[in-house]
């Protein structure tokens, strides 16, 4: 849908640093925009979906596995102390295309914003610095690698 901005950046109307990481079953892989740390993935339908409710069962079927292989990509690629898989999708308070955010967090992340779970969330989006596009292009293309290939 034009004027989505996750079906902006699907599609190709939009930059998206790092690019596609993977694609399967309806769903699409990309690194995180925002600034929820280098390494931070988005798993979303490629379909302009607004509620996890109006996934089709194919597609539910697939998410699961989908989030689980992130969930290992980045724990391989950034040694998280946890990885969180959040989903909010409510931008403005008005229901947006859905999009789980798969974040490996670190220690080192923790103390330096002196927070855990979504009050860390809140302290990166208040700090607001986003990877640079060179260190997430980087991660992106070492993402695609190991998603294809043995991790664990
Ligand atoms: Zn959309």
């Amino acid at each position: 849908m034009e004027g989505c901005f996750a079906c902006d950046l699907t599609g190709g109307r939009l930059p998206l640093p790092g690019g596609t990481i993977h694609r399967e079953a309806g769903w699409v892989v990309e690194h995180c925009l925002g600034p929820l740390g280098i390494g931070t993935l988005i798993v979303k339908p490629e379909r302009h979906v607004v509620h996890v409710a109006d996934l089709t069962d194919d597609e539910a079927t697939a998410m699961g596995p989908l989030l689980h292989r992130a969930a290992r990509v980045v724990t391989e690629l950034c040694d998280p102390d946890q990885v969180y898989i959040s989903l909010w999708s409510h931008a403005g308070g008005v229901p947006g295309h859905i999009h789980y955010v798969v974040q490996p967090v670190t220690k080192d992340a923790m103390e330096r914003h002196g927070a855990h779970g979504p009050k860390l969330q809140m302290a990166m989006f208040e700090h607001d610095a986003p990877p640079p596009a060179d260190a997430v292009e980087e991660f992106a293309e070492l993402a695609r690698r190991l998603w294809g290939g043995s991790v664990r």
